[in-house]
């Protein structure tokens, strides 16, 4: 029989419920009353300020500052760009009075604004026009900005962090002279959230461009970071547009160039959302829950003081509260160890699991005896739970960093190891086919993974596999040396290989 385990369903039972539990187990969100909108909990809000702090130093180390914009757009903006609002007409939230007034013992909206606003589901219009007022010379340029705020689109199926009806976000928005300045901007930006995905959050992602179909509604190009989670599902867990000159012409951001002549400007966005959190959980998490990578970890050690008798609970709390200081003291790649101490009064075993639960890289535990040896048991979230190191204080002191270290490398190595293996080249349609059905109808999470390959360039083919199996191009990757080949679908020509998988 096997053991039993903190979080039910298992992963190999019900992935997808899974999720919703370790969600829950870890106290990171809830749903709340009003559909597709989450009340994120300080668990994980604090993981999302982890995730802020460091992406916000990456942005401002390549050149970029922080500006706030309206959450409100007027329609006449969104109207400015034909693609834009084809591509998200369909899910705004649309403001259309200022007041409401009592009316048979009902409130109701009254005061009709003359132009509705639309709730931002993205800012390029009005970041737009605000850039057409500023830049009047080459002089002006480049424009590098982000901004922190959160966004509204009306998701009809929503899931808590992966795909929510507001969610939070980053959105750069940078205007340049050139087109190869604003291309360069561009790929700059995805291979920050690439570093980012790899080096904080232990997520080895494909990095590539979007196919026309799924391009973001009035881009050039868009380029993607797409990362396998623990069904074998991919998540587009960040994107980085090259505008051309679409929105820079719908919204007149014009300048007079080196040559005197009038010229409109090159533009860029790209962003991540709390989508990450929830592609951090799929992509780490197990049976007994979240396993946080240290680097991104809201706290980075849990001391548990085990304090069975009344007498030496002081002197436990004590030593508790001295080591937490201590390790306080010690930097860890920039930032100080975060250290709780649970003295709630609960039992040893409830607290752990608690912490297990929540991910916590390191749980360390006192108790009466070990103050008098003057050591703890430290336990680590990438091994068995019930797996304990006794360690003398001072080898706490001098090995935390060097074990916080350790489980971040073991945690990206899992990621590409598993990533490796379910990403398999595909060389006919039948077998494309194959890799994609579950052989278990009872079990439909249960398929191949990410497909490589070839492919005409086709819409149409697109579509139809879309309908088949639903599984899409999740992007064509960057590659050194693109093998031609013949599209498996059609037998025509193919320029390289793409990477097919079903998506959140
Ligand atoms: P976009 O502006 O459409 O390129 O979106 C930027 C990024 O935001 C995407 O790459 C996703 O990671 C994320 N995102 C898009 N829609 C949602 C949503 N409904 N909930 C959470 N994150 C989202």
């Amino acid at each position: 029989m096997s053991e039993k385990t903190a979080v039910s369903p298992t992963r190999q039972e019900d992935f997808p419920e899974w999720y919703q539990q370790v969600i829950r187990a870890a106290d990171l969100a809830e749903n709340s009353e009003v559909r597709g909108c989450m009340v994120i909990k300080p668990w994980g809000y604090a993981l999302w300020e982890r995730m802020q702090a460091v992406l916000d130093g990456m942005f401002k180390a390549t050149g970029h500052r922080n500006a706030y914009f309206p959450l409100f757009i007027p329609l006449s903006y969104l109207e400015k760009e034909a693609a834009h609002v084809e591509g998200f007409a369909k899910e705004c939230a649309v403001v259309t009075h200022h007041r409401l007034e009592a009316k048979d013992g009902k409130l109701v909206p009254s005061g009709q604004l003359s132009e509705p606003l639309i709730v931002r589901p993205t800012s390029e219009t009005i970041i737009g026009a605000a850039y057409a007022r500023w830049v009047k010379s080459w002089r002006d340029l480049p424009i590098l900005l982000n901004q922190w705020a959160n966004v509204v689109r009306w998701e009809m199926r929503p899931r808590l962090f992966l795909r929510t009806a507001e969610f939070l976000w980053q959105e750069g928005h940078t205007a340049h002279e050139t087109s190869e300045e604003a291309v360069t901007e561009t790929m700059k930006m995805l291979r920050v959230y690439e570093t980012f995905a790899r080096d904080y959050l232990a997520i080895p992602v494909i990095t590539g461009e979007k196919s026309e179909s799924e391009r973001f509604p009035g881009a050039v190009q868009t380029y993607c970071i797409e990362a396998m989670v623990q069904d074998r599902k991919a998540i587009q867990a960040g994107t980085s547009h090259f505008l051309g000159q679409n929105f820079s012409k719908a919204s007149g951001i014009q300048f007079q160039s080196r040559s005197g002549a009038v010229e409109h400007a090159w533009t860029t966005s790209w962003g991540v959302s709390t989508r990450l959190i929830g592609t951090l959980i799929m992509a780490h998490g197990d049976d007994d829950g979240l396993i946080l990578p240290p680097r991104v970890a809201p706290a980075h050690v849990v001391i548990i003081p085990i304090t069975p008798k009344e007498d030496t609970r002081a002197a436990v709390l004590e030593a508790a509260d001295n080591l937490a200081a201590q390790l306080r003291e010690i930097s860890y790649h920039g930032v100080p160890v975060q250290v709780e101490i649970d003295s709630r009064d609960l039992g040893g075993g409830v607290k752990n699991w608690e912490w297990i639960k929540k991910g916590i890289p390191i749980r360390i535990e006192i108790g009466p005896r070990d103050l008098a040896q003057g050591t703890v048991a430290l336990s680590r979230r990438d091994r068995p739970h019930k797996e304990k190191a006794f360690l003398p204080n001072g080898d706490v002191l001098s090995g935390v960093t060097g074990i916080l270290d350790e489980i971040q490398a073991e945690l990206l190595a899992r990621a590409t190891a598993f990533r490796d293996e379910n990403l398999k080249v595909i060389e006919s349609k039948e077998d494309f086919y194959k890799f994609f059905t579950p052989a278990n109808s009872d079990k439909p999470e249960i398929h191949g993974g990410f497909a490589l390959a070839h492919w005409n360039g086709s819409a149409a083919v697109e579509e139809q596999i879309k309908n088949d199996l639903k599984v899409t191009i999740r992007c064509i990757p960057f590659t050194d040396s693109p093998e031609a080949g013949t599209c498996i679908f059609t037998g025509e020509p193919s320029k390289q290989r793409v990477v097919w998988a079903k998506s959140y």
